[in-house]
């Protein structure tokens, strides 16, 4: 009879033991899918590169808006769209073109610290005293990265008649560090100057009409530059599976990623 009182006793507190570790274990598991939570709520998980200076990461924020990590310094291109709450201040910021999609000044002032540089073509720049301006064809040092401003233009007027990316008036940019060379397209066309380009590592490719390009023509220049790596980005309401099924074969990786997650 004792034994079995003793077997009990052990019993129970095994049991007692067995649930204390499962109600840790549920703690645990709750904190971290509020980190996880979180983290998704400000911004897609970081797609890793490496380079000769060492690891970069590309964080899409949304629609046209990333941000670069890169030897300790924060470049943020196009903040515009997305949320910002928790992100690091801005060491750089690129800024394609005029439209609200890529300039938002209240964004750009959330993000500044005093020693901000701003890089942006003439029309942007007269928006934000003291940026830095560069024109097509202009090529930079900007702190630890370099940059090229690229054409970005509509070949032809839209179906309506409008012309919505005149020629000369945004950049598209090249940024290289270590070695490794990230095209940010802006928005544009499959233009003769993105066809030309040469040992493109990362490209970041717009396809949504009638501001830049269907996803079948996004491909079509994209297999003429034959990039490294492709993330279709300022996609909204584009099916980005025609892109990725016109590479096929290419070898081209073609990342495609959720810029409009909720
Ligand atoms: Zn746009």
């Amino acid at each position: 009879m004792r034994c079995i009182v003793s077997i009990l006793v052990q019993f129970a507190a095994k049991i007692k033991w067995l649930s204390r570790c499962t109600i840790g274990t549920m703690k645990t598991l709750a904190s971290l899918v509020l980190v996880l939570l979180a983290t998704a709520l400000f911004a897609a998980a970081p797609e890793e590169f490496s380079t000769s200076a060492g690891a970069l990461q590309i964080i899409p924020i949304q629609h046209a808006s990333l941000l670069i990590k890169a030897g300790g310094k924060v470049l943020y291109i196009d903040p515009a769209q997305g949320v910002y709450d928790g992100l690091p201040p801005a060491d750089y910021i690129f800024i394609t073109d005029t439209h609200g999609d890529h300039m938002v000044p209240a964004v750009v002032d959330k993000l500044k610290k005093p020693s901000t540089v701003i890089v942006a073509p003439k029309a942007v720049a007269e928006k934000f005293p003291g940026a830095l301006v560069m024109a097509n064809g202009d090529t930079k040092t900007i702190g630890v990265f370099k940059v090229d401003a690229i054409p970005m233009y509509n070949l032809k007027p839209a179906d309506n008649g409008q012309t919505y990316h005149e020629k000369g008036r945004g950049n598209g940019y090249i940024v290289t560090y270590g070695g490794k060379r990230i095209y940010i397209a802006g928005d544009t066309e499959g233009i003769p100057e993105m066809r030309a380009l040469k040992n493109i590592d990362v490209a970041f490719i717009p396809m949504n009409l009638p501001f830049t390009m269907t996803p079948q023509a996004a491909a079509e220049a994209v297999r003429a530059f034959h990039p490294g790596v492709v993330y279709p980005y300022h996609y909204r309401g584009q099916d980005t599976a025609i892109f990725a099924k016109a590479l096929e074969g290419t070898g081209i990786d073609v990342r495609l990623r959720d810029w409009y997650a909720k």
